[in-house]
């Protein structure tokens, strides 16, 4: 069957996939304007209340994305709260944690189980994860594994064969990104607390947030010498950390597939990027992790750095984490387009 969806024409950009989420059946078309737009706002702070329906599901969903809008434009409040080199460290290291997470634990752990923890852990790590404002652990691995199943086909939500804008970030803003197939992640949907995660994903986030605010205000008082504030601990540990971390994080999806090298012919167009893996702590070995999904580490050469296989490593050796899944000496010499 999967070899059937396979071999179809890449024509249509926005294919039903009922085995990807299937957009419930329902008619809003008499619904009037302020219910529509009840029900997006609904949809901010609780993502199971009922969706707003329009006829196309890969339509971008204005009202619903207001959030994710303003959270691009308070970026430019750094014009008037000013720039201390505390703010700046607390956004790098606000990215670098959060990064860690989206890496190591979204993507490696809960998407591709390349590694084994405990419940406390992998708690920690989901909301840690749940910070980076990219909505919950589980939503975030059940689409990931659908790229995997299907990278680069017309079922692939964010392949950039769509064009560069779907695959960055248009795909998430529609409906049918939004949706959660609970069926591709089973196994960690049975686990409570993370479901509690994915329903209210703005929880944490908005705790992060309002907890900078505090620092900021207390360490005006405290720690003049810093010279911070709320307002500007807000704008750059949160606002522009967060957005940043965003852009790089989705590179993987958009240009991962696109700029780079291809050590493996695999079915799908990812390639391998020394920038991207950088900056996103070894996800931009991109061919690498789509040759051989389930290994730990991505960057299969020594000189091919990847900080979250590093980390991991290191919180093995403390038994935070164990079985970390190498890669199959079978599976790490070159195989070329033309081989
Ligand atoms: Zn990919
Ligand atoms: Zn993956």
């Amino acid at each position: 069957m999967a070899t059937a969806r396979a071999t179809r024409r890449f024509t249509d950009p926005s294919p039903l996939d009922a085995d990807h989420t299937a957009m419930p059946d329902r008619s809003s078309d008499a619904l009037p304007a302020w219910r529509r737009a009840l029900r997006a706002a609904a949809l901010w702070f609780d993502t199971s209340a009922a969706p707003v329906d329009g006829e196309d599901p890969d339509r971008i969903d204005w009202l619903r994305v207001v959030p994710f809008i303003a959270l691009h434009l308070a970026c430019l409040a750094v014009f008037w709260v000013g720039f201390s080199w505390f703010a700046l460290g607390v956004a790098a290291a606000l990215y670098a944690v959060r990064m860690f997470a989206i890496t190591g634990f979204y993507h490696r752990y809960f998407s591709h189980k390349a590694f084994r923890t405990s419940r406390p852990v992998q708690f920690v790590f989901a909301v840690l994860g749940a910070a980076s404002v990219q909505r919950g652990p589980l939503w975030w691995a059940a689409h990931h594994r659908h790229h995997h199943r299907f990278a680069d086909t017309e079922h692939d939500i964010h392949s950039p064969r769509h064009g560069f804008f779907r695959s960055h970030m248009g795909w998430f803003l529609t409906r049918r990104g939004f949706a959660t197939n609970l069926d591709a992640i089973k196994d960690f949907a049975r686990f409570p607390e993370l479901r509690l995660l994915d329903r209210f994903d703005i929880l944490v986030p908005v705790l992060l947030a309002g907890g900078l605010y505090a620092l900021g205000a207390w360490l005006e008082g405290a720690y003049p010498q810093l010279g911070t504030t709320g307002p500007q601990l807000l704008v750059w540990g949160f606002f522009v950390s967060t957005i940043v971390l965003f852009h790089v994080t989705v590179t993987i999806n958009s240009l991962a597939h696109r700029w780079g090298t291809r050590r493996f012919a695999t079915r799908d167009d990812s390639r391998n990027n020394a920038l991207l893996a950088l900056l996103t702590f070894g996800e931009g070995w991109h061919n690498n992790h789509h040759h051989f999904p389930g290994s730990a580490r991505q960057g299969f050469a020594w000189w091919e750095l990847d900080i979250t296989y590093l980390v991991l490593r290191t919180m093995a050796l403390f038994g935070l984490v164990s079985d970390l899944k190498p890669v199959p000496a079978n599976m790490r010499g070159a195989r070329p387009e033309s081989a």
